[in-house]
């Protein structure tokens, strides 16, 4: 399984939330997805994917979202080894499919990828999950930091682009033979995406793998150290350092007495600092004993928020009908 395929099967299976982010997560489907048959004087619309679960969600929302004519699946299998199926999910012609059709201006190639109403926040996340789902592509973090959404046309890259910096990421856009791709490069920006389009069990592996090669590149470059004492010092810091970056994407992490908190970010910053020299960083200065205190109390609020549900940020409440987040 790669780690794209991991992140769009948790993706793929997370609840559709309120009207309004169901369509925007199809809107996304459609505009990077989707493709517009005419044949005589029937209008289809289709949207391809090669992932099963993502073909189910989208059955699912053209079900419900706009209310169409029951939608078709269509399988191709693939005879070639190692080749995926693909997935048509198709919808024939109704006035409500040309109502869809003239909503999100899907027949003026040129027009600017506007949603229909001003977005809220939940709505760009779920345009965001949808288009990577349909269109992205992440690398495996034990060998780069690369997350890609592609597509077709330059007003389509740009709208892509303007909502991931509307959450504070730095996408770049690059041309390609044949459309463009809207990217990621650095880590905590990828980390970012996931968090920001509910892929948060991802979220985890990926914050895992980062921090442990972060932590290898370090120890590393360090000399002159006993064997003994590299494992040991290593293993305990590449476990606080797992719980302090996980709390640090918790809203819990803002609510944190400077305390814990400057102990939390020195030892990010200090990898193979004994908890003694930890101590000494400190203003005050604590003793062993006091830091190693302190670390066991953010590792008990980090175990107490992991055994709450998972259920991502930035999803209205599923039959609430508006967002109030914004
Ligand atoms: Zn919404």
């Amino acid at each position: 399984v790669t780690y794209a395929l991991q992140a769009k099967n948790e993706l793929a299976r997370l609840n559709t939330g309120s009207v309004c982010c169901r369509n925007a997560e199809l809107t996304a489907f459609i505009h990077l997805g989707g493709s517009l048959q005419l044949s005589g004087q029937r209008l289809s619309l289709n949207v391809v994917t090669s992932n099963a679960a993502v073909a189910r969600r989208l059955f699912g929302l053209f079900k419900r979202a706009f209310n169409l004519t029951a939608p078709e699946v269509l399988v191709r299998k693939k005879v070639r080894l190692r080749k995926n199926n693909v997935y048509l999910v198709r919808v024939t012609d109704s006035p409500k499919l040309r109502e869809l059709v003239s909503q999100l201006r899907l027949l003026q190639r040129d027009s600017p990828a506007n949603l229909p109403a001003a977005e809220s926040k939940c709505c760009r996340r779920a345009y965001l999950r949808a288009a990577f789902l349909i269109a992205g592509s992440l690398s495996n973090p034990e060998k780069s930091y690369h997350l890609e959404i592609y597509t077709d046309y330059l007003h389509q890259a740009e709208a892509l682009a303007a909502k991931m910096i509307s959450f504070g990421l730095t996408p770049k856009t690059i041309e390609r033979k044949n459309g463009f791709l809207v990217y990621l490069k650095e880590s905590d920006q990828i980390g970012e995406f996931l968090n920001i389009v509910g892929a948060h069990k991802t979220l985890l592996d990926f914050e895992n793998i980062r921090v442990l090669k972060d932590l290898r590149n370090r120890v590393n470059r360090l000399v002159n150290f006993e064997t003994a004492n590299v494992n040991k010092t290593v293993d305990a810091a590449l476990k606080q350092m797992e719980t302090i970056s996980f709390l640090r994407r918790q809203p819990l992490w803002h609510t944190l007495p400077a305390t814990l908190k400057d102990l939390a970010e020195l030892r990010l910053a200090y990898p193979e600092a004994s908890l003694q020299e930890l101590g000494e960083m400190l203003v005050p200065s604590l003793g062993k004993s006091g830091v190693n205190h302190r670390l066991r109390k953010l590792e008990k609020m980090a175990a107490a928020v992991r055994h709450k549900d998972m259920r991502p940020a930035g999803f209205c409440p599923p039959g609430s009908e508006s967002c109030s987040e914004s």
